[in-house]
């Protein structure tokens, strides 16, 4: 082949990635996702994952993922609006609507796909507003790129910076407005102050959007997420879910009016143009949400881990930041330290992976650890003492 430099480029931007520190390195997981897993070689205490209920290899979910292939086959071969929508798909959304306790549900191939489509498909005008949490999730951002109204951002649960911004001359003069907000914050694992969001938009006449992807099946009654841990399931106008952690198989739903259904059919394009899910995806998703209704317990134990779990590292003297939720941060403050300290970890059997700069703040580098039900008390004493002993190592405690 003659010496072709087009793509030279690339590993210039590689080149600079490394230097940034920013080159990701894929690990490997050789086993299924289980809270104790082999990944590249090694058998650790897995709390990495986003698999809160453990249900990513459950039997139940495998047996209804074979069920499903057998009676409907693969895949669909077609998207949605087309001839990608089985009986199965359907028969979900109802039940997944019942389970919201709203109208109506529509599922998407990701959580990251209905946020690009919900943002993009609701403000579609220059005359709108789209208003977004500073440290609301890439899709969501993305999201707010490709729509047309032009966007503001509030720091991090400031209800007065909100407040502010939804009483400038901008936002009142807006055809229609958007407060877009994580229900759980996937970096800090603190909650959004859902109440007062919607009472400021209720006030000042816009529309709430809550993704839940860290709150589905894990907060509310049998993990209906935050709309309903505040009561406010009647209020939220737009509730995101995800169907990719708690719920162990791949997707996103939006849950609300009937409306909202039919008009993001007919508009949003990821909907449109993209191939719908396998039926056996979809059967998953429906075991999964029987379990939610039938095995209540598993939440319960999800957060009887994550009490035991912070606690632990409490009383050994990290900095568990704002956290509320199973997503707990150990604060490093230095993202060399930060590398390190979950480069022993592993060493030690161990899997809690470091968070730094650019994806957090300078100087909030971090590891960030996510407890499942799945976890026993001598999985989270081990890792707790490994914790403590690399802690130590490096000065932290
Ligand atoms: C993971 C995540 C998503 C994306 O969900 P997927 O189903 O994995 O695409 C969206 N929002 C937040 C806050 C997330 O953490």
């Amino acid at each position: 082949m003659v010496a072709d430099k087009s793509l030279a480029f690339l590993d210039e931007e590689i080149a600079q990635l490394k230097k940034e520190e920013r080159f990701i390195n894929l690990r490997v997981l050789q086993s299924p996702q289980e809270p104790v897993a082999v990944v590249d070689g090694k058998k650790v205490v897995n709390l990495t994952s986003n698999n809160y209920l453990a249900l990513a290899n459950h039997p139940r979910l495998r047996e209804a993922a074979k069920t499903a292939i057998d009676k409907w086959g693969v895949g669909t071969a077609a998207v949605r609006p087309i001839i990608g929508t089985m009986q199965l798909h359907q028969d979900f959304e109802a039940k997944l609507a019942r389970f919201k306790g709203t109208p109506a549900a529509l599922a998407f191939q990701s959580g990251f796909t209905v946020n690009v489509a919900c943002c993009q498909s609701l403000m579609t005008s220059e005359k709108d507003l789209l208003v977004s949490d500073e440290l609301n999730h890439a899709s969501i951002i993305d999201g707010a790129r490709l729509a047309k109204a032009p966007r503001k951002i509030y720091a991090h649960r400031d209800m007065k910076a909100l407040k502010a911004i939804l009483e400038s001359p901008e936002a009142r003069g807006a055809r229609r407005k958007m407060i877009v907000t994580d229900g759980v914050f996937s970096m800090d694992g603190d909650v959004a102050p859902l109440p007062d969001i919607q009472d400021l938009a209720d006030k000042y006449g816009a529309i709430v959007m809550v993704d839940d992807a860290h709150a589905s099946g894990v907060m509310g009654k049998n993990g209906r997420g935050t709309p309903d841990h505040f009561g406010l399931t009647d209020r939220v106008q737009v509730q995101i879910g995800t169907l990719s952690k708690a719920i162990g198989a791949v997707g996103g739903y939006v849950a609300g009016a009937q409306s909202l259904r039919d008009y993001l059919i007919s508009t949003a394009r990821p909907f449109i143009f993209s191939s719908s899910h396998p039926p056996s995806v979809i059967a998953t998703c429906d075991a999964a949400l029987d379990m939610l209704m039938s095995e209540p317990q598993r939440i319960d134990k999800l957060w009887d881990n994550t009490r035991r779990f912070k606690e632990g590292l409490k009383k050994a003297g990290f900095d568990t930041g704002a956290s509320e939720t199973p997503i707990t941060p150990v604060m490093v403050g230095d993202a060399a330290k930060a590398k390190k300290f979950s480069a022993r970890l592993f060493e030690e059997g161990v899997f809690a992976l470091s968070i730094c700069y650019p994806i957090v703040a300078r100087g909030k580098d971090r590891l960030r650890t996510i407890v499942t039900s799945g976890h026993t008390d001598k999985d989270l004493d081990f890792a707790l003492e490994k914790f403590v002993k690399v802690g130590r190592e490096l000065g932290l405690v």
